[in-house]
């Protein structure tokens, strides 16, 4: 089911690059590429492709040794390497020569072309060699992937994402962990620009490259704070804001037939993302609060931004909607009683169905980069 997954995935990964079939052989999945195809868009396109662990530009030659001889003087030219292996398998048995025949014989020729030495464990090079059932795949650069798990093989979740670095990433995280993820923000638009929803719709596009179609929510949040900012003192804004947020994610996610929300928080990072805070907006919601970024240093948080291409867009400034009316010091130990005590004073179901009234919903498809 994984593979098949995966597979399907990889067929809307490289639409209009010039692959010609995409199969499954083994544990493995094959692409044929055209003559003319587009090979550093192919690349990129696989390596953006979720469970993907590693792969391989890969030659195909006839079934004779000297076909994969004559391959092997051009190709490697242009690789510096002291060491190296060469790894057959013969998938197609009729082929007359054994595995452990075609590593000793190209381990010769590899060995007396380049003067570098066989060294089974640890060598800088390993040539594969594959016999199948039409030629041979001849095959040696190994191209990370991102691993994990191909998308919509681990269910739905929905994402609250801000304009921040924090949110994009976990999004992402759950991607590769085969999560398909829903994006919802939330903005005070007219309130403050629309800074932070065109950043949300471009955060969106970039995420769609790795799950190939996305849907954007977009909340007005005007509304609720209007009303925290009248009956709640500053420190407890922050709090409050959240507990709203992930309210109305929640009734979203019902809508959508969706189990589990995703934040950005990571733990002790600001004064909302204190333990004590954090209990308390989970308290806010039935369904699990997933934070696949709570261990993560921000430092590691960044560095992952800028590899999906999330970083730039990130940190562009913008008009967040949590930075209005929120003071330099909020609160870090929040007292579930107050926050019950303050919430009594806000018609909260009311806020939350005129906000879940008036969603926006966006849709992303994959288009070629
Ligand atoms: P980020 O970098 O994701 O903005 P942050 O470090 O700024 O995170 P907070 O501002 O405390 O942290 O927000 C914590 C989490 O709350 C975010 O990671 C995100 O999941 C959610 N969140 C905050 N603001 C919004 C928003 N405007 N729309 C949707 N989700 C939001
Ligand atoms: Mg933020």
């Amino acid at each position: 089911m994984f593979i098949r997954r995966l597979a399907s995935n990889l067929r809307r990964a490289i639409k209009g690059t010039g692959v010609e079939r995409v199969w499954q052989q083994h544990l493995m999945i094959c692409l044929a590429l055209r003559e003319d195809a587009d090979w550093d868009t192919v690349r990129q396109r696989v390596g953006d492709c979720m469970g993907v662990a590693k792969f391989y530009l890969s030659y195909k030659v006839a079934a004779e040794l000297d076909a994969v001889k004559e391959l092997l003087r051009s190709e490697l030219k242009t690789h510096q390497f002291d060491t190296f292996r060469i790894t057959a398998h013969r998938s197609n048995k009729r082929f007359p020569i054994k595995s452990d025949a075609i590593n000793r014989e190209m381990g010769s020729f590899v060995e007396e072309l380049t003067g570098a030495k066989v060294r089974l464990k640890g060598a800088d090079l390993e040539v594969f060699i594959d016999v199948v059932n039409d030629g041979m795949l001849v095959y040696f650069d190994p191209i990370q992937g991102p691993g994990g798990m191909p998308v919509d093989s681990s269910g739905t979740t929905m994402a609250l994402m801000s304009g921040g670095i924090d949110s994009p990433v976990a999004a992402w995280q759950m991607m590769r962990r085969g999560s398909r993820v829903k994006l919802v923000h939330f903005h005070s638009h007219p309130l403050v620009d629309s800074s932070s929803i065109e950043k949300a719709a471009e955060l969106a596009e970039i995420l769609t490259r790795y799950q190939y179609d996305a849907e954007l929510f977009l909340v007005p949040f005007a509304g609720v704070q209007q009303r925290i900012i009248v009956e709640v003192p500053p420190p407890y804004r922050v709090v409050l804001y959240r507990r709203f947020m992930v309210r109305i994610a929640e009734a979203l996610a019902l809508q959508q037939g969706i189990a589990a929300l995703v934040t950005g928080e990571s733990l002790a990072q600001v004064a909302s993302q204190t333990l004590e805070n954090i209990a308390i907006v989970d308290a806010a919601a039935q369904m699990p609060i997933l934070r696949p970024l709570i261990g993560s240093n921000k430092n590691d948080i960044v560095d992952i931004a800028r590899q999906i291409g999330t970083f730039p867009i990130s940190i562009i400034p913008d008009q967040d909607c949590c930075s209005l009316f929120v003071p330099r010091h909020p609160v870090t130990k929040g007292s579930p009683r107050v926050v019950d005590r303050l919430e009594s004073l806000l018609p909260v179901d009311e806020l939350v169905q005129d906000a879940l009234e008036k969603v926006e919903i966006r849709q992303f498809a994959y288009s070629p980069r």
